[in-house]
């Protein structure tokens, strides 16, 4: 997935250049509008992530411009936090997303994925797909060629999660935030707990599907 980065902040540019670098995304990174625009223009990238306020030409403007010319590559602007008038403008002129600076760059990153579940990485019947494995969204069922088994919530959260992350390991203080959310009092040790209760249900299935232990860091999912 190759990537547009147009920001005129020159540190938060290259601290973005280089978290998605080390994601795996071929990145390019411009710091003022006209540039932003030209290399918009070049209709050769799959997310551009838009600084509104930039020297030259700002980002609605060059939302605008793409937009104009046919170019639906999803765009992401770069809002300062609570400037509402900005997002309604920029989801009004064309944006797929934004995000509030500061930002977490895992809240970055998942909302990259997002917009890529968006373009299609979802199955048509709503099933994410891993390995041999189909996971419902809707009925949370999980299936293998013609065995299922229903998966409850948070186990269904947890390997959601991890599908989506593919070839990313997941921290257990990622898994926490993201399926038990920031406040809860959840410990380390439920997301063992669930992750036990998913390596039986994988099993049960026959699945070539296992869920690896990398560690210090997380989990990660594996087709063998
Ligand atoms: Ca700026």
């Amino acid at each position: 997935m190759r990537i547009l980065i147009v920001e005129d902040e020159l540190p938060l540019a290259e601290a973005l250049t280089q978290i998605l670098r080390k994601n795996n995304y071929t990145v390019d990174t411009v710091n003022d509008g006209e540039s932003g625009l030209d290399n918009a223009l070049s209709d050769i990238y799959d997310l551009i992530i838009l600084d509104i306020m930039l020297p030259k030409m700002d980002g609605i403007s060059i939302l605008k411009k793409v937009r104009k010319e046919g170019i639906s590559t999803p765009v992401m602007l770069l809002t300062a936090r609570g400037e509402i008038s900005d997002k309604v403008q920029g989801l009004d002129s064309g944006a797929d997303d934004y995000l509030a600076k500061p930002f977490a760059s895992e809240e970055l990153l998942a909302r990259i994925r997002a917009i890529s579940r968006r373009k299609g990485e979802l199955l048509q019947d709503n099933s994410l797909k891993f390995g041999d494995l189909l996971l419902n969204i809707s009925t949370l069922k999980l299936t293998k060629d013609r065995k299922e088994i229903k998966l409850i919530l948070k186990e269904f959260q947890l390997l959601e999660l991890l599908i989506t992350r593919k070839n990313l390991a997941s921290s257990k203080e990622l898994i926490i935030e993201k399926v038990w959310g920031f406040d809860s009092e959840v410990e380390h040790n439920h997301v063992e707990v669930y992750i036990s209760f998913l390596r039986k249900k994988l099993i049960y299935l026959n699945s070539s599907v296992t869920i690896n232990t990398v560690r210090g860091v997380g989990y990660i999912l594996e087709s063998n």
